[in-house]
Order: C-alpha cells, then structure tokens, then sequence
C-alpha cells in the first residue's frame, strides 16, 4: 500500500504530508512483537487531530510504557477519500500503512458531537460495518472517549465500548485486558472489560423509553454488570505520564508547538461549561515537572514556541513564576511563550505582557455576557470594572488588537443583556482609542449558547433557531464601526444542542445523514443543513423534543449513569441559583461548594504550583 501511495496517488492530493507518517519522533513499534495493536482514530482531518494533547499522551503512553501498540489515523480529506474509493484503498494507518481492519482495537476520540459522521465515514473506508451488532470477534473492538461520551448515548449503537474519563487513567489496562480476553465470544469479552471501572458497553445494557418520548429505564441486561459508570480520575496528574519527544509534522498544523498541560479541571463554576463539571475537580503539576517537560520537549522537537494548555491556565496557583522562569530561561533563544486564554483582569494582562514584550498580536478575553444581572446567572464573576480595568491595561502596554468572546441565547437572557454586549464594545473601543495613536481592532465572536449535558443548564431549553437569528439581526443592527462581529452558525448550534442531550433514537437519524453525504460537519465548506433536516424528517424523529423544552427535574435523562463524582443535586442547586442570580464561588478562593466529587471519588484538589521558592531554583 505505502508503494501504492507514494507511487501513484501522493502526487494528486492536497497537502500529501497528511498521509506519510515517518515524522520526527514517530513511534513505529514491531507488529509482530507487539500485544494488542490498536490504531488512535481522529475524526478530522490530520491538521487538527496532530494538534490534540490528549492523542498526544495516549500515543506515547501506549508506545512507550506497554507492550501493546498503537498507531494514528486521520479522516482524509475529501479529494483523497474520492482516490480512495475509486482505487479501493481502505483506511490505512500512518505508522506501518496496514489496513486499519488489521487492528484489534479501533478508538475514537470524539471531541465535538458533529464529528460522529466522520466516524462513520471512516468505519465505511475501513470496510468496517458501522452498527455494533453487525460486528463480531474477527472485527476491531471500535471504541471511544473524549469529552462528547460523557453522553455517549446517541452513538451507543456504533460503538462497542466507551471509556469514561481521564483516557491514560485506564487505556493501558484496558489493552491487557483485551489481550487476556481473546479468543471469546464478543459478549463475553464485552462483560469482562466492562467489569473495568469507567468503560461502558452500551450493547449490555437494556432501554425503554415512555409513550411521551421520556427515559423509562436503563438497565444492565447481566446481574454482573454495573448499573452505573463512574469516570476514571488522574489523582495524580504530577505524576501522570506525559510526552517528552511529541511527534513534529512535516507540515503546518492548527497548533504547531510544544505544549505543556499546565493543570487539568476548573474549579470557576461557570454555569454553562461543560468541560468545567465535567473535568472536576482541578489537578496541577509541579513547575519542577513543568520545567522538566518544557526543558525536554525543546530539545527534542526544535519548537520555537511553547504553550500552557489547560481550560484556565491562568488559574495556574505558580503561573507567575512559572511564566517568568520560562521567558527568563527560553525568551533569549527565541522561543516563544503563548497563552491561549487569558482571565479578566489586570493581574492577566501583566503577564501577558510578560510574554510578550515584542510583538503584541491579538488579546483574547471572554466576558461571555453583557451585564453584570446574566453574568451572574450564569456564575462568570467577572464584574465590568475588572474588564475595563483589563481592556485599559492592554492598550496602555501596547495591544492594538482586543478579541471578546460572548454568548447568546443564554438562560434568563433580556433584549438589555445584548445592548448590554454592543454597550462593553463601544467602551472598549473609546479605551482603545484613547491609548493608541492608530485605529485599533476590536473583535467580537458571538457564539450561540448550547446546553449540555452533566451541567447545572442541562434542564434549560435551547433558543430555537429563529430566536438567535433575530438575536443575531438586531446586534448587527446596532454594530458600531471599526467593531466586528462574527457570530457562529446557529445550524451547527442547532444539531450540536440535539446530540449533546441526545439518545439512542438519535442513531438512524445520524445514518441516514451520513448516507446523504454529510461528513467534516463541523467545516462550513462542507456542511449540509438540508441533508441533516432530511435525515431527521424520514427517521420521524423530532430534533426539538431534545432541545426545545425546560425539562423538570424529576425527568430521568439517558447520561445519568454516567457518574461524573459531581452530583445531580449540586448541579440542580446551581440551576435554581441561577435563577435566583446568586453567585457561587470557586473552591479554590472560598472553601468547598459541595459539588460532591472530592468525597465521591476520595480526589482533592491538587494545587501545586504555588511554592514559588522552589520554583526559582528550579528554572
Ligand atoms: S467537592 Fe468541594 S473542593 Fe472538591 S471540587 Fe467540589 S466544590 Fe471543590
């Protein structure tokens, strides 16, 4: 196949470095000496996927620490699945460039509800059959996890297994265990691994819905079986494995340098994060490990710029310290600091000008709504002052370039709270042009709010799509000059708001829109709105059932068996917070809320970045 490829076909693609492995620290393991082979599927395209941290570790934890294998495979892009089909080139991986059918083990890593058609897409290009119960013992074990499974309901029947939680928590267990169960018939084998906390069979477990459409019940089909699925939590993530040679493309990707995973959870609270509850609670690493890994991760890829990945890297307790070893000990050589998220504040924006003395680009900061009433709704305590204090700092340092993220659509929203939004921007825009002698550049990106599932808004309706569109008109309306807009797609909003409270009824619907054509759903180049309304329409299944109505609390929902060790209550208290406008406060600064999952899962906080002195020893 490799010949085949660089032959004949490599030549008439776009962008042919998508399909040659052989990067710089690639792992290519002895297929014959290996355990379980297991190739890593990533349903986008080879930019995107190579740019994911969590593919990153499972890739060297796998290769590195276990004898089991494991290699990459990417969704190509349409021009190369059209060579593809018309020269019947199955699905290959780009490590040994075998037929992914070869594998024993297929994982997914579902980042974003919209990707399951590639999901399908790659299965088909595999010439592997897409439902679960048509595959059996001779077929790979087609797994997933990621954030999207913390409901994975709606894929359940394309899916043998899913894991629930920290992926490098349980992934190496779960290979020997698959390697100690073969020659077993597939159920059997499926109640073995599910005997694994955090991995879930779907295909062992019985449902029933109500005449009204409503959950009726959800239960094991064996007595052996666990009724729930508790996630699996990285207690430790200091001492969690993480790469030190990550793998260099030959080719630019979405995020092309090293990476340091600064910490993992958020403990902020805000009401409509799904990663927030779901990730809980916050686990740092040590700047002596963080410096270690920077320190590694440099040498052995050439990278001239560094990250701090993290949903709030910011909340860091040692960034301070930790930003200034870095620029203090790397700034000279020309590698670059960046921070992909910056809180609103001052304190933020002093050190993003510590990392950025030269070239000040874009500052990114997200107020998420426009008055201080729907702030606290939805628990981002963040007050005006802070932000226009933060808005200030940054053009007195020199930022020409100011981008805030919003939301509409948000629970308790009033016509006040976007005027509210147009009100901020026009402040910033009068700060900026005090400060600069050159027009500056404020940007706003509006994205329309979704409920998900495991949050305190996950019994709250979605605005229909009419409703965010005549949001949309009246904000551009009222647009200021110099000031832009971009607001996000509220169709994709749509499909995503139905899959993320979705369940298994959603399964045909999700077929039929693959068979229409739909796949790279999530590119507006190829997205198809039509075919999904379509798919909808002949699979009588009706989208608003999942996101149209306020569901009241005592109603059963297909991912309560999913134990995340924050509880229903905590999160149902949080709803009736919000309507209240009450606040709650990060359990970091002011002591514990309660959520539940310290006790549930015998986890803490792991709050280690904060010996400063330590630190400047150490870097
Ligand atoms: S149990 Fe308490 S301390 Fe632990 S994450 Fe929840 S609120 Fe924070």
């Amino acid at each position: 196949m490799k010949d085949q490829l660089f032959r004949d076909i490599l030549s008439r693609v776009a962008k042919p470095a998508r399909y040659t492995g052989s990067e710089l620290n690639m792992i290519k393991k002895d297929w014959e000496q290996a355990g379980v082979k297991m190739a890593f599927a990533f349903p986008d395209v080879y930019e995107v996927g190579m740019s994911h941290v969590g593919g990153k570790i499972l890739y060297g934890l796998v290769n590195e620490k276990s004898r089991h294998l494991l290699e990459r495979v990417f969704a190509p892009w349409p021009d190369m699945e059209a060579i593809m089909r018309a020269e019947q080139i199955p699905l290959f991986s780009l490590e040994s460039f075998r037929p992914v059918l070869d594998f024993e083990v297929l994982g997914f890593s579902l980042q974003y509800e919209l990707s399951i058609t590639n999901v399908l897409n790659m299965l088909d290009l595999a010439g592997i059959p897409l439902w679960s119960r048509e595959r059996n013992e001779a077929h790979p074990l087609v797994i997933a996890g990621g954030p999207v499974v913390f409901n994975p309901e709606p894929f359940a029947d394309f899916f043998d297994i899913f894991i629930i939680g920290d992926g490098e928590e349980v992934l190496l267990e779960f290979l020997d265990k698959v390697e100690t169960s073969r020659g077993l018939e597939k159920v059997e084998k499926l109640k073995r691994l599910a005997a694994i906390e955090g991995v879930y069979a779907p295909a062992l477990y019985n449902v029933e819905y109500r005449e009204d459409g409503i959950l009726k019940s959800f239960e094991p089909r064996f007595a052996e079986v666990p009724a729930r699925v508790r996630k699996r939590v990285v207690k430790d993530l200091d001492q969690a494995y993480y790469p030190d040679k990550p793998l260099v493309p030959y080719m630019e990707i979405t995020h092309d340098r090293a990476v340091l995973e600064v910490m993992r959870g958020c403990q902020r609270g805000c009401r409509f994060c799904h990663a927030g509850i779901v990730y809980r609670p916050v686990r740092e690493r040590s700047l002596e490990t963080l410096e270690s890994q920077a320190r590694h991760q440099l040498q052995n890829t050439g990278y001239e710029e560094i990250s701090l990945a993290s949903l709030s890297s910011l909340d860091y307790s040692g960034i301070d310290p930790l930003l200034k070893g870095l620029v203090g000990n790397y700034g000279e050589k020309g590698i670059g600091v960046s921070l992909p998220s910056l809180r609103v504040d001052a304190f933020s924006i002093d050190l993003a000008n510590e990392v950025q003395k030269v070239r000040k680009t874009t500052l990114t900061l997200a107020p998420e709504a426009g008055t201080q009433r729907l702030r606290d709704i939805i628990n981002k305590n963040v007050s005006e002052e802070q932000l226009l204090d933060a808005v200030e700092a940054a053009f007195k340092s020199g930022w020409l370039s100011l981008k805030l993220y919003f939301m509409i659509g948000l629970p308790g929203e009033r016509e006040e709270d976007l005027e509210g939004i147009i009100e901020i921007l026009q402040k910033v825009k009068y700060i900026g042009d005090k400060y600069s002698r050159r027009p500056v550049e404020i940007r706003a990106s509006l994205a329309s709010f979704v409920p998900k599932a495991h949050t305190p808004f996950q019994w709250r309706p979605q605005n229909t799509m009419a409703e965010l569109d005549s949001k949309q008109q009246f904000l551009s309306r009222r647009r200021r000059k110099r000031i832009k807009l971009s607001f996000h797609d509220r169709r994709t909003s749509y499909l995503e708001g139905v899959i993320a409270r979705g369940d298994r009824r959603l399964a045909p619907v999700i077929y039929l829109a693959w068979q229409k054509g739909c796949k790279f759903d999530g590119w507006s180049e190829y997205f198809n709105f039509d075919n999904w309304q379509d798919a909808f329409r002949e699979s009588e299944v009706e989208p608003e059932f999942y996101t149209g109505r306020q569901r009241p609390y005592e109603e059963s929902f297909p991912w309560d068996f999913i134990d995340i060790g924050v509880s229903k209550e905590f999160l149902q208290e949080e709803d009736q917070k919000a309507e209240e406008g009450l606040t709650t406060a990060d359990c970091r600064q002011e002591g514990c809320s309660d959520c539940g999952i310290c006790l549930a899962m015998e986890v803490s906080l792991n709050i280690k970045g904060g010996n400063v002195d330590a630190l400047e020893k150490q870097i």
